[in-house]
């Protein structure tokens, strides 16, 4: 979501005459697009907000923005620290070029954040229309575009920030979606992956018919051009499910991968988290899905040190990720969020050596699991569209790296670069199209191959 975020505000400002540049030395504007699910996240935010204190004293005319999650969440309180000068909600990123001309021409604070966050705002046209003319190709990634399908989340879980700073959940039209994706499609865009924080529950009704993920998966593939279609996040949840594993498993642009947190294996825990659903009822779904669709990829979200966590609730969360056989888990260690019920009514009571050993006893259960997964891969050529070099990339033989549609991360090596074919953020020229790999080495995160 903020990857989207940062796309459009940094679309917008192109058009505006801005232009990116390599480091804060060079900028005469510093923005942050902030995330608050974590405490972590926050804190590195203040500690380069303290750092950008020291650059203003000798360039007063510096211009710094807040903005995302934490400046909805902390408001004008972020004025206490010197360096800010703009503090912009997630729901107010298309006043982004206005806020900024009004620091620099009248050298003012500004604050644009929503002030009943759950009430529905007049903010929701601005920011539709503000999507449907900067929705661009992922700077990160050549030929991948993130669309949004929905805004916001009713959920609360109990631990969760998001609710209250990305207010209600709405489902944006499909026409709208629809109509985004074919325009990113003429401008080469070749994946498409559509978010929300429940996507899976995405519902729009128009006239007598409603639309749900199934729906909007279908007339996506129906676009010239788009050639793979991913959608995250799915919530454990029965509704809709069986309409979309049954467009995943007809529809061959439909990615076969599903990423469905189920943040912890014990009952207790799952009721305190508020999330209406229990181990049992989560692992249906995963059969479900997989009976479906037999080669489906399914990743899963861990918290460990959830509030009350005994050893016995700790070893049915390891006992459930066993079950589910992921490809892959995203691990995180409780962090209390202020304002959220957890927060509110419950004692972190777990000590943070405890959440660490959790953490990467959970990490090594997965992956030997994601060890066993990859080496099934061994001798099998795999099709990727290829995001660019490398993190050790070699300059004459680079090596580049690309996704499967089930989501593995591929290295292989690309062919010599010459001159003249390089893309546009000067990875080699396979960058942003498919290939495929013949996979001759595998690792628990990474499969390695030879292009054929
Ligand atoms: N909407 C998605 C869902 O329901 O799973 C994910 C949203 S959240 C931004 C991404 C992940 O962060 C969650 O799946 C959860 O595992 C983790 N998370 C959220 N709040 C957290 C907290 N307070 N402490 C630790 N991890 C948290
Ligand atoms: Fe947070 Fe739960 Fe909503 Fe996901 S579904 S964004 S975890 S409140």
């Amino acid at each position: 979501m903020n990857k989207l975020d940062s796309a459009l505000i940094e679309a917008s400002l192109r058009s505006s005459d801005f232009a990116l540049v390599g480091n804060v030395e060079e900028a005469d504007v510093v923005l942050f697009n902030t995330c608050s699910v974590r405490d972590h996240a926050e804190q590195r935010v203040l500690s380069h907000l303290g750092h950008l204190k020291h650059i203003k004293e000798s360039r007063p005319d510096l211009v710094v923005a807040v903005v995302g999650c934490m400046a909805q969440r902390l408001g004008d309180e972020l004025f206490k620290q010197p360096a800010v000068d703009i503090v912009c909600g997630p729901a107010q990123i298309a006043d982004i070029p206005r806020l900024i001309d009004e620091a620099i021409q009248e050298k003012k604070k500004t604050i644009a954040v929503t002030e009943k966050i759950r009430k529905p705002s007049s903010d929701g046209q601005a920011l539709e229309r503000f999507e449907t003319e900067y929705g661009v190709e992922d700077g990160n990634i050549p030929g991948q575009a993130y669309v949004r399908a929905m805004h916001g989340c009713d959920k609360f879980c109990s631990y969760c920030v998001v609710p209250y700073v990305r207010g209600p959940e709405t489902s944006r039209p499909p026409a709208a979606i629809v109509e985004q994706a074919k325009r990113l499609a003429q401008n080469g865009v070749k994946q498409i992956t559509l978010l929300g924080q429940r996507i899976n529950a995405y519902e729009y009704k128009a006239g007598d018919k409603t639309y749900c993920l199934a729906d909007l998966l279908a007339m996506i593939s129906d676009i010239n051009g788009i050639e793979w279609i991913r959608f995250v996040t799915s919530y454990p949840s029965q509704k809709f499910f069986t309409e979309i594993m049954q467009v995943i498993a007809a529809l061959p642009k439909v990615c076969r991968y599903l990423h469905l947190p189920a943040q912890s294996g014990s009952d207790k825990i799952l009721k305190a988290m508020n999330r209406g659903y229990t181990s049992a009822q989560y692992l249906e779904l995963i059969d479900m899905a997989r009976q479906i669709v037999p080669d489906i990829a399914i990743a899963g979200d861990f918290i460990v040190g959830f509030p009350g966590e005994s050893d016995d609730d700790f070893e049915q969360t390891v006992e459930l990720l066993k079950k589910a056989q992921y490809k892959n888990s995203f691990i995180f260690k409780y962090s209390p969020r202020p304002a959220t019920s957890a927060d509110n009514r419950l004692e972190d009571n777990i000590p943070q050596e405890i959440k660490t050993k959790r953490n990467i006893e959970l990490l090594k259960t997965q992956e030997k699991i994601s060890g066993k997964l990859a080496q099934s891969f061994l001798g099998k050529t795999v099709k990727v569209l290829v995001e660019g070099p490398s993190k050790k990339s070699h300059k004459d033989n680079p090596q580049l790296v690309g996704r499967t549609a089930t989501d593995w991360i591929v290295v292989f090596n690309g062919p010599p670069a010459s001159a003249g074919e390089t893309s546009p953020n000067g990875g080699p020229s396979l960058a942003g199209r498919f290939a495929n790999v013949k996979i001759s080495k595998t690792t628990p995160l990474t499969l390695f191959g030879v292009l054929i």
